[in-house]
């Protein structure tokens, strides 16, 4: 690294708190070295008081791009210049990239989402697509099924603080997504849960359920599956949760949360500079390293 530094290194970075377990500086800096690109990223700590100091920097520094993560994330949404039109329904970013001083924000949680589908060979337009949950990222998922063209977003959570956003988000989207119908169910109603697994495409596990300490959770019968249902897991740990593991039995496409996050990361790096990101690359030097 220290030989790829130069007085003319560009800086990204990641900013919010805490940071220091992210994988995001590894991986960004393995790629910038691999294409050849004179920039570093490095993680920064800092609070949503300091996030209009942190934004004059990204500017003074010239900083070409980077992440916002937890608890900075909608706050970065109200200090940049411009949002992408995901980031503008959801009110929050967790990538900023500038262009000679004008900070667009993107959310890119439902882009990489997406996009895994996409390469396991599932796209979702006209689709019909059951949700469950309605935090961070379910809620990006919401959008961008509904912005990627999906015909039907059913969101399925239990009544905590979540599920009101939940309804906030159909409003928009039935507002700015006239083609894609969003409902809001309790995931308590199983009548209605059932009902709406037997009629969808693609289900969606966006809650916390499934991930550690909940691995032996999981949300649907898997008397629902059927060979035709495509099922998707947004844990990554484990990297297949029951529900993945009870889907692959049924004989379903069963898609991990893994390929997701590789995709935001992907679609990130792309953001900011405008090639793809030497993924399998790195995954063989992650694997190295482990040995
Ligand atoms: P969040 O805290 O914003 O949302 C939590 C969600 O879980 C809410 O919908 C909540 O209602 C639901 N929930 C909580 N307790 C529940 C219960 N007992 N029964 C049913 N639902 C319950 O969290 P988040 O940041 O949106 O993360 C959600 C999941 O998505 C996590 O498992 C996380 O690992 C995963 N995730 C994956 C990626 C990826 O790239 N693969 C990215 C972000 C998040």
């Amino acid at each position: 690294m220290e030989k790829r530094i130069s007085g003319h290194t560009g800086l990204m970075g990641l900013f919010g708190t805490p940071v220091g377990h992210s994988g995001s500086p590894a991986m960004y800096n393995f790629s910038f070295q691999h294409d050849g690109l004179d920039y570093a990223y490095l993680a920064f700590d800092v609070n949503v008081e300091q996030m209009p100091k942190v934004i004059e920097t990204i500017k003074l520094l010239n900083m070409r791009g980077g992440n916002f993560t937890m608890p900075c994330k909608n706050i970065a949404a109200e200090l940049v210049d411009q949002l992408s039109p995901a980031a503008e329904i959801i009110g929050a970013c967790n990538v900023f990239v500038n262009d000679g001083g004008v900070l667009t924000g993107h959310i890119t949680d439902g882009v990489g989402f997406v996009k895994n589908l996409e390469l396991n060979g599932v796209p979702v337009k006209d689709k019909k697509v059951v949700v469950l949950g309605a935090g961070g990222a379910a809620t990006a998922i919401h959008v961008q099924l509904a912005l990627d063209g999906a015909k039907e977003v059913k969101i399925f959570n239990i009544k905590d603080e979540f599920y009101e956003r939940a309804e906030g988000t159909r409003e928009k989207l039935a507002e700015k997504c006239l083609d894609c119908l969003v409902t809001v169910e309790d995931l308590a109603d199983k009548e209605k849960l059932e009902e709406a697994v037997r009629n969808c495409d693609i289900l969606v596990n966006a809650t916390i359920m499934g991930m550690k300490p909940h691995e032996d959770v999981t949300l649907v019968d898997k008397s629902l599956f059927r060979r035709d249902l495509v099922v998707a897991d947004t844990v990554y740990s484990p990297e297949k949760t029951k529900m993945i593991l009870e889907a692959e039995e049924a004989g379903c496409k069963a898609i991990g949360g893994v390929g997701m996050l590789q995709q935001q990361g992907a679609v990130n790096y792309e953001l900011f500079v405008g090639k793809k990101m030497p993924l399998e690359e790195y995954q063989k030097f992650q694997a190295s390293q482990t040995k």
